[in-house]
């Protein structure tokens, strides 16, 4: 195993190869960045090398006993923190303090991995703490994370951290010709609402439901200046059917009124990420002013801010309709 297949995230396999190559290993890592960025990946392969018996530099050799067992899933050496429910306890932190006394069987050094930090309870995060101070030699403990702030700050001046970026569009789109051989155009448009995640533009390309979803939006929103409370049921029904990817609403939302301000206002109508709907798109850029499609924009990325800082997701997502609506009278 290697870092040959990691697209982007540059600085943090340079980084991380470095450390490899100078037997500079620490005892805690953090994993950072949004989710489906690819974090959980890049562990995994450096877990695999740490625990090489061969110790090839940046790469794990996948024939010694450490590799065999790793890459079949089976090696006791390493770790995954799997937990049921919505936050990790002192007692999961305690099982794995237990385990992580106990040397290495087939592998250089023992791995513990866990997604999801964020989800420690403050408790678990000073328990955790104890293992920090002092490591067994052969421990490494890598936190995984997509939300840094939630970490104490015991826990993150002890730890070395790797933040991951989002990937540019050009990296999202050439992963999705290459990788999954589809055609330009499509693959520029679930790029362009992947927002530089790769996982994400997984996740859309198998959901094929977004075109349907994002039509739905589209259709709404155009609807917005004549009537607005028909409107308003209609894409507040969008959010609540899709429960957990209430961001690509927004995402679809903010890109449609980019596009009318991109084509309609600059006049550059080679650009639109939804292309298809040039038509809708031009139409829609001469009934709203410049001033209004601004606003527009303002109020979803200012509920888009509001939700990261963990407002309440539905009246959030109320507060917007309802300026949107007066907005666009
Ligand atoms: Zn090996």
């Amino acid at each position: 195993m290697d870092f040959s297949g990691i697209i982007g995230q540059k600085d943090v396999v340079d980084a991380l190869k470095i450390s490899l190559r100078s037997n500079r290993i620490g005892h805690a890592y953090i994993f950072s960045g949004p989710c489906g960025i690819g974090k959980k990946t890049v562990a995994r392969i450096f877990s695999s090398i740490l625990m090489c018996s061969e110790g090839r530099e940046d790469e794990s050799c996948g024939k010694c006993k450490s590799c065999l067992l790793f890459e079949n899933g089976s090696n006791p050496d390493y770790c995954v923190l799997e937990v049921e429910g919505s936050s990790i306890g002192v007692e999961d932190i305690r099982r794995l303090q237990h385990d992580i006394s106990v040397r290495p069987l087939y592998s250089q050094k023992k791995v513990y991995l866990i997604p999801e930090a964020e989800k420690m309870t403050v408790q678990a995060q000073n328990c955790l703490l104890k293992t920090l101070e002092e490591p067994p030699e052969y421990g490494v403990i890598i936190l995984v994370t997509s939300n840094y702030d939630a970490l104490l700050e015991t826990i993150r001046s002890r730890s070395v951290r790797y933040d991951f970026k989002r990937n540019t569009f050009d990296e999202v789109k050439k992963f999705l010709t290459d990788k999954f051989g589809i055609e330009y155009e499509k693959a520029g448009f679930i790029a362009s609402y992947a927002n530089g995640v790769i996982g994400k533009a997984i996740e859309l390309l198998e959901a094929e439901g977004i075109k349907e979803v994002r039509d739905r939006v589209i259709n709404a929103l155009v609807k917005l200046k004549k009537s607005g409370r028909e409107a308003v049921f209609e894409i507040n029904s969008l959010f609540e059917e899709s429960k957990d990817d209430g961001e690509s609403i927004l995402d679809i939302m903010l890109l449609f009124y980019r596009d009318i301000l991109v084509a309609g206002k600059y006049g550059n109508e080679n650009i639109l990420i939804n292309s298809d709907k040039k038509d809708i798109i031009l139409e829609n850029a001469r009934e709203l002013s410049t001033e209004k499609l601004l606003n527009n924009i303002a109020v979803i990325e200012e509920t888009r801010n509001a939700i990261k800082k963990n407002a309440n997701f539905q009246l959030a997502v109320e507060v917007m309709l309802m300026k949107l609506q007066e907005e666009n009278k």
